[in-house]
């Protein structure tokens, strides 16, 4: 696969190119012809000096276009998806699902009215006026995604801000940037203005950097680690910044669990995706009371996610993004080991592949509890009661989501009021959302400010609120 950056339409022409290698075999995959500063530059110009005007039923149906294109290519991303990031087939293929939501959700959305209307003679204050709200798109959005969904990451920023007309200049992960290409081809074949897109690769002081401090640019929205979010929020100076970033999320099994749910939700959460999800199952907290009865059900579970070759249909786990991811988790569960944790399965590492493991007996301040890790990893805890639940989930600094495992009301409704995330799902694991509802994390997972379709699509644009005599 041999591919461009684009600025507005236009393939960039550079001498530099990025080679796309599979973490699996480390084969070449693709190659991508990188841009440079003055790219941005002229990225930034295009987008603001505009084009046609788009009416909510030219973005519905750009967006309800791409969504075909994509039905149509599903086979194609999803190889891609497993090709440049090592996720099993079966994983990329419900990743294509996924981010078909996402475009039908926000062309749906586009076609929605978006604005308020407020009486004002409603007090003894009022008069006969009436206030109305509309929303206008911003000048220009810099979006900046993670490998970790090489599609639904990149369509997640698109389509809502594409749904509201909001210029967009991408900046994929180097690691993953040929779906996030296919995907910028495939918009600007379903009919999207030139200049409402431009995607951009490049050395991080070249291309992400001015694009975080540019004062031409309305919005930066940023998927990625707390590390760089951080350095993102510091940097961007006056203008809207979103930050999804990391998370540490536990599944908190209580002692009136039903085992087999807690079992396939510990499993799913921890291992899809290889472990790589920002609301993967980080940590599995149990009740002391059904630790064992849990484990040994768990470790069954764990043999049916078999780890290999990911273009194979079969293999459930595919590799983490690369080497060095595999052997920073490597060393994270050897360090556990060192301060008392037991590996009862999984653990081996060839290359990128690293086995599903389940780690016992993990010390509370373990790196593998305090820290995100970004893989394959289930390190089970166990608590005494819900008081203790509660405070071991709170105790990391990250805040995304959380998923409880209990029938009983009253737990559920203190976990709802008590954790200190963004999300709790009750019999869920963590992760469960659909495209357009309200996502994303407090305290080291991100400023409050949420992202799903809809909620973007109001980041993405400025409320103008104007009155008249009524
Ligand atoms: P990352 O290292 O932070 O990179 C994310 C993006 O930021 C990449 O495009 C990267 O470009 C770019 N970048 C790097 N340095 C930058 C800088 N100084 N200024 C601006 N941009 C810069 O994250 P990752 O390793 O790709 O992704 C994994 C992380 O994302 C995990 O922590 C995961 O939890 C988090 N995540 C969060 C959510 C959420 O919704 N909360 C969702 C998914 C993932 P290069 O590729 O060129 O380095």
């Amino acid at each position: 696969m041999t591919m461009t950056c684009y600025v507005a339409g236009t393939p960039v022409q550079n001498d530099a190119v990025l080679e796309v290698k599979s973490p699996y075999d480390n084969r070449v995959v693709g190659t991508v012809t990188l841009a440079t500063a003055s790219h941005v530059e002229q990225a930034i110009a295009a987008a603001l000096k505009g084009g046609k005007k788009l009416t909510r039923y030219d973005r519905f149906s750009i967006l309800d276009k791409a969504r075909h294109l994509l039905l149509e290519r599903k086979e194609r991303f999803a190889q891609t998806i497993s090709a440049e990031s090592g996720l099993a087939i079966r994983e990329a293929n419900y990743e294509t699902g996924r981010a078909h939501d996402v475009l039908l959700f926000a062309a749906m959305e586009s076609l929605k009215d978006d604005g308020q209307i407020f009486s004002c003679d409603i007090s003894p204050q009022g008069k006969a006026r009436k206030i109305f709200t509309l929303r206008e798109p911003l000048a220009l959005a810099a979006c900046i995604t993670p490998f970790n969904h090489p599609l639904n990451q990149v369509v997640h920023k698109l389509a809502p801000a594409l749904a509201v007309g909001t210029p967009v200049i991408l900046k994929p992960s180097e690691k993953t940037p040929l779906t996030a290409i296919l995907l910028t081809e495939l918009l600007y074949e379903a009919g999207l203005p030139h200049y409402m897109l431009s995607t951009l690769l490049g050395p991080t002081n070249e291309i992400a950097e001015p694009l975080v401090k540019d004062p031409r640019i309305d919005i930066v929205s940023f998927t990625g680690s707390v590390a760089v979010g951080k350095r993102i929020a510091a940097s961007a100076g006056y203008k809207k910044v979103i930050l999804e970033l990391g998370g540490n999320d536990p599944l908190i099994i209580m002692e009136d669990a039903d085992l087999d749910t807690a079992v396939h939700l510990a499993a799913e959460g921890s291992f899809r995706n290889s472990g790589q999800r920002c609301t993967a199952v980080k940590r599995i907290l149990v009740h002391e009371k059904i630790k064992d009865a849990f484990l040994e059900k768990f470790l069954q579970k764990t043999k049916e996610y078999t780890c290999g070759d990911p273009a194979d249909p079969e293999t459930r786990v595919g590799t983490v993004i690369d080497e060095a991811a595999a052997i920073y988790l490597e060393n994270v569960v050897n360090k556990a080991v060192q301060q008392g944790a037991k590996v009862l399965y999984g653990g081996k590492r060839t290359g990128a592949l690293l086995e599903p493991t389940v780690i016992t007996d993990v010390p509370r301040d373990a790196d593998m509890v305090m820290h995100e890790s970004f893989g394959p990893l289930a390190p089970v805890l166990t608590f005494k009661d819900i008081d203790d639940a509660i405070a071991l989930s709170n105790s990391t600094a990250y805040g995304l989501s959380s998923g409880i495992v209990t029938h009983n009301m009253d737990y559920a409704l203190r976990f709802i009021k008590e954790l200190k995330v963004g999300t709790v799902n009750i019999n869920e694991v963590p992760g469960y959302r659909i495209e357009s509802s309200p996502f994303g994390g407090i305290k080291d997972s991100g400023l409050g400010i949420k992202e799903g379709v809809i909620e973007a699509m109001k980041c993405f644009t400025y409320v103008k609120t104007f009155s008249l005599p009524w």
